[in-house]
């Protein structure tokens, strides 16, 4: 069968292919109608300077599925699901061990014809969560709601935590629900002053906000005051994140550096104030029931999440708004 991909290059050109999918899916596999993708910060990097070439994208998927390949039989046609964009593979040790979340054998869909950002796609079965109860562009949303659970879980709350969460982007606004459930007696979102309904919408989450021109570490009213500090900012911010945490804190970081990721910070100040630094890297991607009724609780509040949304044929317009506008960008999600 035919469909309709969008692939991207570095630097920013887009290009919408037609593109040849089996008409069975094969063993294994779901053949998914696309309903929503929303755009990531990872889009934009490889868009901005990946290498490799040319190259099918999008990820945060919310889809129908059309047809179930030989063997699957926990999925039917006409689901609704929501895609992982790995799984873990089930059978090997740390699998066996009971840490899915470490497992990196797992199926995904990553470099296939056709991704997140086209008409139909083929994907492992096991990789559809069924949802029912959300609108596709809510559905979508649980892919990076799975990278704030991560996160969140990594940081491991205890109940009365101050928390500081740096750089207001989609996963940060969408941790701030979670921390506040998971524990933290006050969120402080601290951002850019041209961050504006960024910030508006942590205000709305329940977090104090602060839009901070300089580094946050020059403030001295935020110095070694939190319990906890989460960094969505770029890899640079983690050295000054680190003289914000109290006695004992812990600074939880995600994210790739696109620059030199290579940083450096007193070790003696980080031994003798018994600080911790933690990783979250939500692949595989696990945790999708769990934020899946977050959203259809309205805890995590996906219409006031969603700010823009296009259709697949304007897919530049979408990479471009969300690059250039992000004072007014929260999530931007191409809809079918
Ligand atoms: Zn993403
Ligand atoms: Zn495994």
């Amino acid at each position: 069968m035919q469909t309709t991909a969008a692939y991207l290059q570095a630097p920013w050109q887009f290009e919408l292919r037609s593109v040849e999918l089996p008409d069975a899916p094969p063993p294994g596999e779901i053949l998914v109608r696309v309903d929503a993708c929303g755009v990531c910060g990872t889009d934009l990097s490889a868009a901005i300077s990946g290498a490799g070439g040319w190259q099918a994208f999008g990820h945060e998927v919310a889809g129908t599925i059309l047809k179930v390949g030989h063997g699957v039989a926990h999925l039917k046609e006409g689901q609704s699901v929501a895609l992982e964009t790995s799984s873990f593979c089930g059978h090997c040790d740390l699998c066996r061990d009971g840490r899915v979340d470490l497992c990196n054998k797992g199926p995904n869909f990553w470099g296939r014809p056709a991704m997140g950002f086209s008409r139909h796609m083929l994907v492992p079965a096991c990789c559809a969560v069924p949802y029912e109860g959300l609108t596709p562009d809510v559905a979508s949303l649980a892919e990076p709601a799975g990278v704030a659970f991560d996160m969140v879980k990594t940081a491991g709350l205890r109940l009365g935590d101050r928390v500081a969460v740096i750089g207001p982007g989609p996963i940060a606004l969408m941790a701030i629900p979670m921390l506040l459930r998971s524990g933290a007696v006050e969120v402080t979102c601290i951002g850019r002053p041209h961050s504006g309904r960024r910030l508006e919408t942590a205000r709305e989450l329940g977090a104090e906000v602060m839009a901070v021109a300089g580094r946050p570490e020059e403030l001295p009213e935020l110095q070694k005051r939190f319990d906890q500090v989460l960094v969505t900012a770029p890899v640079e911010s983690i050295p000054g994140a680190l003289s914000l945490l109290a006695y004992g804190g812990v600074l939880t970081y995600i994210g790739i550096g696109t620059g030199d990721p290579k940083i450096t910070f007193d070790a003696n100040d980080f031994h003798f104030r018994k600080l911790q630094l933690r990783a979250s890297f939500a692949s595989p991607a696990v945790y999708f029931p769990a934020v899946l009724d977050l959203l259809k609780r309205g805890i995590l509040p996906g219409p006031k999440l969603i700010s823009h949304r296009f259709p697949l044929g304007e897919i530049a317009a979408a990479m471009t708004v969300s690059r250039d506008d992000k004072a007014n960008t929260v999530k931007v999600v191409v809809v079918n």
